[in-house]
């Protein structure tokens, strides 16, 4: 019974790391978002995978503007 003192301290301690936890994943950047938006591959002759337009994990992903960026850097220009 000693330990009930802190019993409040601890419940204050969850609920603000709750509240932390609660606002971070709803202002993150990638809420609502999929890889597949801005892959190279999301079209139906490149990617016949079942998680596209939706995959959250591809090993397969590739930024679609990688090709644009190794092009540019391979050509003498730097951003
Ligand atoms: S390769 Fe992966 S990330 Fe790219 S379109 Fe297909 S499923 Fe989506």
């Amino acid at each position: 019974m000693e330990q009930l003192p802190q019993l409040p301290f601890l419940l204050i301690t969850v609920a603000i790391a709750s509240a932390i936890a609660i606002y971070a994943a709803a202002a993150s950047d990638g809420r609502e978002k999929f890889l597949c938006a801005d892959c190279r591959f999301n079209n139906d002759e490149d990617c016949l995978k079942a998680e596209r337009p939706r995959a959250i994990a591809c090993t397969s992903y590739r930024a679609a503007d990688a090709l644009a960026a190794i092009a540019r850097t391979s050509n003498g220009v730097t951003e």
